[in-house]
């Protein structure tokens, strides 16, 4: 499942592509025909990624999507309209495409190529979402019924800063629950954002045992964690990919220098020796998700 990183990637996408934009809207599979009527022909103000999910707002109305599982957004245009060609879970490559453009101007899309639920253009290209979750429209009380359930996303700090009142949220959030910090983190009501990979990855770099109750961690130890998980999450921005090690990592030492390094301290690493402490990988299933941890210097 994507990741906070790519929702974030994704919004930044659609407000350099789209916003401020006349666009069309439509459901080529039919299923979001109702809600395609009613955001063509208007412009989109802004987008927001909110942990997984992404928000458009167009004066009182507010488009919904969640990738989940399946769920990506593909772009095509011509060569004014750039950025990443796919977004969310991975895609087959699109065969060629030609810009050809009607009388008002606007590119002739290429016809709509599987169960596309949603096809937004511009006039320099278009965007086709498939296999979502969710996608929707809600007025402004729908919406605030969404967030509130939502816990803090560290992407949504400012840049470089850390935000007291969201690492509150997150200690309160974690404070009135009786559950370990391993079952916490993939809680969007806890943090949001936070998948599999990150949640293995963070455990690992603070030393938790992600069976610890979240209730036994102390404020420095919550503090630390928010601040690895919001490191790990903006270099996942900044790079389009979760790579949580990287070869110049003192802890790897001669190892540093392999020529192959791997990305993932012990996401499906399992079997294989811990870089840190010798012990070997671990992996289990919490909550019908992989867990990864090393039983060694995982422990606090
Ligand atoms: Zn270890």
């Amino acid at each position: 499942m994507p990741e906070g990183h790519t929702l974030h990637r994704l919004a930044a996408q659609v407000n350099r592509l789209f916003a401020g934009r006349h666009w069309r809207v439509s459901s080529p599979q039919g299923r979001f025909s109702a809600g395609a009527a009613r955001l063509t022909e208007r412009v989109p103000e802004r987008a927001e990624a909110w942990g997984k999910q992404l928000f458009v707002h167009l004066g009182g109305d507010i488009w919904q999507v969640h990738l989940g599982l399946y769920g990506a957004f593909s772009f095509r245009g011509d060569e004014s309209f750039t950025g990443a060609a796919s977004l969310g879970a991975p895609r087959s490559r699109a065969e060629q495409y030609t810009p050809r453009y009607d009388d008002a101007g606007w590119i002739i899309p290429a016809p709509p190529a599987g169960s596309v639920r949603a096809r937004v253009q511009v006039p320099n290209g278009w965007a086709d979402l498939r296999g979502p979750a969710k996608c929707q429209v809600l007025n402004p009380m729908q919406y605030q019924a969404v967030i509130v359930r939502l816990g803090p996303d560290p992407l949504r700090q400012p840049e470089g800063a850390t935000d007291q009142q969201l690492l509150e949220q997150f200690r309160g959030n974690l404070d009135r629950r009786r559950i370990s910090i391993g079952a916490a983190l993939m809680d969007q009501a806890v943090i949001a954002g936070v998948g599999n990979i990150y949640r293995a990855e963070s455990l690992f770099v603070e030393q938790l045992d992600p069976d610890i109750p979240v209730q036994q961690l102390d404020a420095a130890q919550v503090a630390s964690l928010w601040e690895t998980l919001t490191g790990q999450l903006r270099t996942g921005v900044a790079e389009g990919i979760i790579r949580t090690l990287r070869p110049e990592d003192p802890l790897l030492g001669a190892r540093g220098s392999d020529r192959n390094p791997r990305r993932h301290w012990v996401y499906q690493h399992q079997g294989t020796p811990c870089l840190r402490c010798g012990e070997s990988i671990r992996m289990r299933e919490l909550q019908g998700r992989r867990l990864y941890w090393c039983p060694g210097c995982q422990r606090r």
